[in-house]
């Protein structure tokens, strides 16, 4: 197959998603790529779970846009509770809405590089099919490696001052617990939790009907550990409740010293995730109350991959943007989730937080207040008509520790899509597109910006 496109969104991951569909919305013959068999990228193939806070520490809401789309996509299907979602659904809802936008979508299809001459650039495709070529004439880079960036010659940074990024996480779904069970130990343990910290009164039927997180039970951690029982790092265990009754999602392996750009590395840590999630479900069998009769439902088919290539763009955006929640002209999304960053070393979550060097690194921006991405961060230095979006867009590590949640990826790849379709309307460059200009036709799909 060979073919052209106005636009081409590498990846399909939800930057990809909202990318997408925004450059098809705005009439961009738009073509989306993924590797694996639905969209969703860490939203599904990862099983990360939930949508992080969109809202300042007052109630202020900052993303809507397509974020609220989805959300009510979802909620029409019943498959979200507060922030908390199906990810089987939500593969469903992101291929249809895609679909319905006019997009031209490819699954089991892996990109290898991208070429550019005057006009166009050349996409090398592989897939069961053998190799493809497509051209397009703007490139929307949401892979969260950067690889169609880099493929082009970009600059990426990776990880901290040694390169060692963050630790990955293997995510998994666990069924058949007991939450209320569960909620009576963490309301009479308070001592052992990190969060919640229940009140004696609290009204537990209600909170295990609603979406809770928990993260803590030191002493049984501890014990399980000294009985060569658990073989997870960390002091705790975390794990979130997902819209279905007796289902949570755990946020508790994490594997150090590995790239998610490394086939080796990845497959290194899929084999130690795996491993620490079966050891994870003995303990929980044998010592936490209300998961007596838990099984393992699903694990993710990804390992979870916090971060790999920043690419460098024309702004980089750093933690003193957050702290001094600073603001932009060009913003394309407001956010006030602070710095978090799990350390690459893999040691997870410890029970001392001063201790925690995710917790001491830890930038916010002040109470009610919110910081701006620009739209620079998305133009990759030194290349033109090329525009990343997602996890992998131009920032510091611990800038990208900040807005690398859920509904900023969304938020980005909304305007990197906006924005392919509009300079091509336009007739000018990504870099050279008037600010004004796409930020009212941002404004005018939902954006708060
Ligand atoms: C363990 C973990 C826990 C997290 N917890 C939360 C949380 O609680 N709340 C929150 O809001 N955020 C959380 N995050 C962050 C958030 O999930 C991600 O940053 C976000 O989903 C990234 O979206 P993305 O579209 O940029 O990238 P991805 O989701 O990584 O999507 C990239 C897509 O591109 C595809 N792809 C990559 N390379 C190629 C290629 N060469 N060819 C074809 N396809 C390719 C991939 O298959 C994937 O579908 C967490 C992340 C992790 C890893």
């Amino acid at each position: 197959m060979s073919g052209t496109y106005d636009v081409a969104v590498v990846g399909g991951g939800l930057s990809g998603w909202a990318a997408a569909i925004s450059a098809a919305r705005l009439g961009a013959k738009t073509f989306l790529v993924e590797q694996f068999a639905f969209l969703g990228g860490m939203a599904t193939a990862g099983l990360v779970n939930p949508f992080m806070t969109h809202y300042t520490s007052t109630g202020t809401k900052l993303v809507a846009g397509l974020f609220d789309e989805l959300q009510s996509r979802l909620a029409q299907l019943d498959a979200i509770i507060g922030r908390s979602f199906d990810s089987e659904i939500m593969k469903f809802v992101l291929q249809e809405s895609v679909l319905e936008a006019g997009v031209e979508l490819r699954f089991h299809t892996f990109f290898q590089a991208a070429t550019a001459d005057d006009y166009a650039f050349r996409l090398r495709l592989t897939s069961k099919s053998g190799e493809e070529e497509i051209m397009c004439r703007r490139l929307v880079d949401c892979s969260g490696d950067g690889d169609a960036a880099v493929s082009l010659g970009a600059e990426f940074n990776m990880g901290d001052a040694e390169g060692l990024p963050q630790a990955m996480t293997l995510m998994f779904d666990v069924g058949g617990v007991d939450l209320v069970k569960a909620l009576e130990y963490v309301r009479d343990h308070p001592d052992q939790m990190r969060f919640p910290k229940l009140p004696p009164d609290a009204d537990l039927s209600r909170l295990a009907k609603g979406v809770i997180s928990v993260a803590g039970y030191y002493d049984l951690v501890g014990q399980a550990r000294s009985a060569g029982e658990y073989k997870a790092p960390g002091d705790l265990i975390f794990y979130i409740s997902r819209p279905r009754k007796g289902e949570v999602v755990f946020n508790t392996t994490h594997v150090g010293g590995v790239r998610g750009t490394s086939a080796e590395d990845l497959t290194k840590a899929e084999i130690e995730g795996r491993k620490q999630m079966m050891s994870i479900l003995a303990f929980l069998r044998k010592y936490v109350p209300g998961f007596e009769e838990c099984y393992l439902l699903r694990s993710a088919a990804h390992i979870g991959v916090r971060e790999t290539r920043r690419i460098m763009g024309d702004y980089v955006f750093s933690e003193d943007d957050v702290e001094e929640a600073r603001k932009f002209p060009d913003c394309i999304c407001r956010l006030a989730y602070p710095v978090d960053i799990h350390s690459g070393k893999g040691e997870g979550y410890v029970k001392d937080e001063k201790k925690d060097e995710r917790q001491a690194r830890r930038g916010a921006p002040p109470a009610g207040d919110w910081y701006e991405i620009p739209y620079r961060c998305l133009l990759p230095k030194d290349l033109d008509n090329v525009l990343v979006a997602g996890k992998c867009v131009s920032s510091t590590q611990a800038g990208h520790g900040a807005i690398r949640i859920m509904p900023a990826c969304i938020a980005m790849g909304q305007a990197a899509g906006t924005a392919a379709a509009l300079s091509l309307q336009h007739g000018v460059t990504p870099r050279a597109l008037d600010t004004n200009v796409l930020l009212d036709a941002l404004r005018s799909h939902g954006a708060l910006v």
